[in-house]
C-alpha cells in the first residue's frame, strides 16, 4: 500500500483578473497558506498539492485536463478564494474525470469588525463566490463533495480526510482485480452478480481460476520456505500444542503454511489484490485456506468467502482507504443472533477468515476440523475484537443496479468467554437496534457477508457513493423503518426512470438510425 501513499489531492484555486495584479498576488499566498494548513493536518492521508492561482477560463481547462492525465493526482480540490466567474469553469469542470471537493471557506476567519474596507472584502469572498461555482457543478450534473467551514477547524480537516480516504477506494477501484478460485457456493443468490456491470461501473475486474492452479505453485516452494513460515506463525501467534513441533496435528500446520506461500505468490504474480475461494471447489488443496486468508487480509488482500467476489473487491477497497489508520477492517458475516432480556446482540464471524487487523490481542493459531467440504481440519487464527464504533457494509446487485447498504454498530467486548467456538468473532450492538436494523437490511436485500470496518466511518462511505454513483442506504441511530421504506421507493422510481431514460434514448437511437439509414 507504501504506493498509494505516494498519490496526490490538487487544491484549485479560482479568481479572476479583475482585482489587479496586488491582490492577486496575496490571493496566492493566502491559498498557499490554507494548502500548508490542511497539509498539517492529521486528519488528512495524502500530500495536497498547490496549484497556481486560475484566473481564465484557458488556466482552468488546462488543470482540469492535466488533473484528469495524471497518474499521480487522485481528486481534485475547488475553492473560490474571490468571486471566479463559472462559466469560465464549465469546459474544465467537463473535462475533470477525478472526484472532486467543492471546499467552501474563507481566508479570514472572523469579520474584522472595526477595520473591515473593500481591500478586505476583494479577499474575502468565498461567500458569493464559491456558490457561483455551486450553480455550475450542479448544473452539469457533476456529484461532487462539499465541505462547509474554516480551513484550520478541525471538522473541516476531518471531513476533508474522510473524501481524501473515499478518492484512494475510488482509485483503487480502477484497476483492482479479482481472482476467484473456485465460483459461487451452488445455488447462492447474493454472492452472484453482473461482473461485466461491475467493471463499467466500478473498474474492477474478475476473472475465474481454480485450486489447481495454487497446487502448481507449491511446486516452487520449498520446504525450507514452508519452515520459514511456520516459525513466523510461532513468533506472530500463540500455536497450540498440537501444531508445535512433535504435535499430533504438526504436518496441519506445514500444509497451511504451504497454502499461504503458493497463494501469495499466484495472487502477486497475477497482480490480484482481491480473491474468493469457496469450500466446494478446493481440487487437491489440503485445507480450505484459513490462517493463509486471515494473514494475506492482514497484509492488505480483499477477501470474499464462497466466490463472493463483491465483498472481496469491496474488502481491498476499505482496507485501502483505511491506510495508516490503527483499527481493523475484515470480510465478516452475520454468523448468530443473542436475544438478550434488554438487548438483542449480533456475533460476527466467519467459518475461518477473519482478518487479524480485528485482533485485540495476541490471537492463538489452532487446528479444528470444519465439518463441511470434506477436507482435512484448516487451521486458523482465534481472537476477539476490541470494543468500539464500527460499521457493515454490503455490496449487492439488484438486477437493473447496485447498491451499497450501511449499518452503523457498536463493537462489544464478549459478555462471556467463548471457549468452544473455534473462529475468530465480533460481538455488537446494531443501531438503532437489532429489530430495526436487521428488518431494514432484509427490507432492502443487503447479504449476510459485509465488510466489517472500525477504521472508517459512514462519511468515508458516502463519498465512496457518490464517487461510484451508485446507490447507499444508511441504516442508523435515526433509522425508522416507514422512512427507510419511503426512501427505498423513492430510489427505485429515480433508478427506474434513469433506466428508462437510457432505453428510450437507445431506442430513439435505432429510430434515427432508421430514418437517416
Ligand atoms: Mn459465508
Amino acid at each position: 500500500m507504501k504506493d498509494l501513499i505516494n498519490k496526490k489531492i490538487w487544491f484549485l484555486t479560482g479568481t479572476q483578473y479583475l482585482y489587479g495584479e496586488k491582490a492577486l498576488e496575496q490571493i496566492s499566498k493566502n491559498a498557499a497558506l490554507v494548502v500548508k494548513g490542511l497539509n498539517e493536518s492529521k486528519h488528512i492521508p495524502l500530500q495536497i498539492i498547490f496549484k497556481p492561482i486560475l484566473k481564465s477560463q484557458e488556466q482552468i481547462t488546462q488543470v482540469c485536463t492535466e488533473a484528469s492525465s495524471d497518474a499521480n493526482c487522485i481528486g481534485v480540490i475547488t475553492w473560490m478564494h474571490t468571486f471566479s466567474p463559472s462559466k469560465m469553469w464549465i469546459n474544465g469542470l467537463k473535462k475533470l474525470h477525478v472526484p472532486l471537493l467543492h471546499l467552501h471557506t474563507q481566508f479570514n476567519k472572523e469579520i474584522p469588525w472595526s477595520i473591515i474596507d473593500m481591500d478586505f472584502m476583494n479577499l474575502n469572498q468565498s461567500a458569493h463566490g464559491d456558490r457561483e461555482l455551486g450553480h455550475v457543478a450542479t448544473r452539469l450534473k457533476i456529484k461532487r463533495k462539499v465541505v462547509v467551514g474554516h480551513w484550520e477547524k478541525e471538522e473541516v480537516q476531518r471531513s476533508l480526510g474522510n473524501w481524501v480516504r473515499a478518492a484512494l477506494g475510488f482509485y483503487e477501484m480502477q484497476d483492482l482485480k479479482v481472482c476467484r478460485l473456485g465460483d459461487n457456493m451452488r445455488e447462492v443468490a447474493v454472492t452472484e452478480g453482473d461482473k461485466v456491470e461491475a467493471q463499467i461501473q466500478f473498474g474492477f475486474s474478475v476473472n475465474s481460476f481454480d485450486a489447481s492452479d495454487i497446487v502448481k505453485e507449491m511446486q516452487n516452494i520449498s520446504v525450507k520456505e514452508v519452515e520459514a513460515l511456520m516459525r513466523v506463525y510461532e513468533s506472530e501467534y500463540d500455536v497450540a500444542e498440537n501444531l508445535k513441533e512433535g504435535g499430533a496435528q504438526r504436518q496441519s500446520l506445514y500444509d497451511a503454511a504451504e497454502i499461504e506461500l503458493a497463494l501469495r505468490c499466484f495472487l502477486d504474480n497475477g497482480g490480484f489484490k482481491a480473491f474468493t475461494d469457496t469450500f466446494e471447489n478446493l481440487g487437491d488443496l489440503k485445507q480450505l485456506p484459513g490462517i493463509a486468508t486471515q494473514r494475506l487480509m492482514a497484509d492488505g488482500y480483499g477477501f470474499g468467502a464462497e466466490g463472493d467476489w463483491k465483498t472481496a473487491a469491496l474488502t481491498r477497497v476499505l482496507k485501502v482507504m483505511s491506510v495508516g489508520l490503527e483499527q481493523g477492517t475484515s470480510f465478516m458475516e452475520d454468523y448468530t443472533y443473542h436475544f438478550g432480556e434488554k438487548k438483542s446482540l449480533v456475533l460476527g464471524s466467519h467459518m475461518l477468515e477473519i482478518c487479524p487487523t480485528m485482533a485485540d490481542k495476541k490471537p492463538s493459531c489452532e487446528v479444528h476440523p470444519l465439518d463441511i467440504g470434506g477436507k482435512e481440519d484448516p487451521v486458523r487464527l482465534v481472537f476477539d475484537t476490541p470494543a468500539g464504533a464500527g460499521l457493515n457494509l454490503s455490496l449487492i446487485d439488484l438486477g437493473n443496479r447496485f447498491r451499497f447498504i450501511l449499518n452503523e454498530v457498536e463493537a462489544l467486548t464478549a459478555i462471556k468467554p467463548l471457549p468452544n467456538l473455534p473462529v475468530a468473532r465480533v460481538l455488537w450492538d446494531c443501531k438503532p437496534n437489532l429489530e430495526t436494523a436487521a428488518k431494514a437490511w432484509i427490507l432492502a436485500g443487503g447479504s449476510h457477508h459485509t465488510v466489517f470496518t472500525q477504521a472508517l466511518n459512514t462519511e468515508c462511505i458516502e463519498d465512496l457513493a457518490d464517487m461510484t454513483k451508485v446507490e447507499l442506504l444508511i441504516i442508523d441511530k435515526q433509522t425508522e423503518i416507514r422512512n427507510f421504506k419511503a426512501t427505498m421507493a423513492g430510489n427505485e422510481r429515480h433508478f427506474e426512470n434513469t433506466y428508462l431514460t437510457i432505453f428510450q434514448m437507445k431506442k430513439l437511437n435505432v429510430l434515427l438510425i432508421f430514418m437517416t439509414g
